[in-house]
């Protein structure tokens, strides 16, 4: 029965977020199979987590619209999130839900999911609230200073933006989850999330795909056109680890460090 009303609240919020253009049409079914998921097996706990990551990053990514034109071409997509976004930020909390199904008496699920969503929360809090730096940002492993919006760069404001995207997780996590010691569940999530979000601008400052466009003579993430319509040339990185990879790799760093921290 949970899960019926589970795949029917994903679907009513999935439809919202396709309405409204924050989801594509394979966005919002890829959100639809999360949701039920996150919602049908996990439970209203983990519900407030998954939304709280998707309601801010949405909401985040819109407000700053305005001032990130101009800078959205470097992003391979725009703000209408597709399926690959979506498994790419949500597929593994996800299958820790399935991990907390299996393994209900072992507190592995809960913090495995918190700090998947907590690392991909912190990474979009960054690059959202990152533009609003005065200054440009520097790049992870060199601090070489580059154009605002390059993947890899990372400023003051984007890195307190990070910190607070993954607090906002890490207190959730721990008032949520109930029995055990609150304050190490938010100190573990917190600090994973932010080292995801870390690794995450380490990936895009160097193995991450990335293209050129002849015409413009820019640095971009899309493939095989550029905004502009001409092809673009592969510059650098591996050719597989595309931005939700990456995002992917973010999620799976902050599970790391969590599991580390744990265990400590
Ligand atoms: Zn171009």
């Amino acid at each position: 029965m949970q899960l019926l009303y589970g795949f029917l609240l994903a679907i009513i919020i999935a439809y919202l977020a396709y309405r409204t253009h924050s989801l594509n049409r394979s966005g919002a079914i890829a959100a639809t199979v999360v949701g039920t998921i996150v919602f049908g097996i996990g439970g209203w706990q983990w519900a407030i987590l998954l939304l709280t990551f998707f309601i801010t990053s949405s909401g985040l990514s819109r407000m700053f619209k305005k001032r990130k034109q101009g800078l959205d071409e470097k992003f391979s997509k725009g703000y209408e999130r597709d399926a690959g976004q979506v498994f790419g930020n949500g597929g593994l909390a996800t299958a820790f839900v399935l991990v907390h199904a299996l393994c209900p008496e072992s507190n592995i699920g809960w913090v495995g999911f918190a700090a998947a969503l907590a690392a991909v929360n912190a990474d979009t809090w960054a690059t959202e609230l990152g533009v609003l730096n005065p200054h440009p940002p520097r790049l992870i492993h060199n601090f070489k200073q580059v154009e605002k919006g390059t993947s890899g760069g990372i400023s003051i404001i984007g890195t307190l933006a990070s910190l607070t995207g993954s607090a906002l997780i890490g207190i959730l996590a721990a008032s949520l989850h109930p029995t055990t010691d609150s304050a190490k569940i938010f100190l573990i999530v917190t600090l994973a999330g932010l080292a995801g979000s870390l690794f995450d601008s380490l990936l895009g400052a160097t193995v991450q795909t990335m293209y050129y466009c002849p015409t413009d003579k820019k640095e971009t993430e899309k493939h095989p056109l550029h905004t502009c319509g001409t092809a673009t040339v592969h510059l650098r990185g591996w050719k597989w680890l595309d931005n939700d990879w990456v995002n992917f790799a973010c999620g799976a760093f902050g599970v790391v460090v969590a599991l580390g921290l744990g265990m400590l």
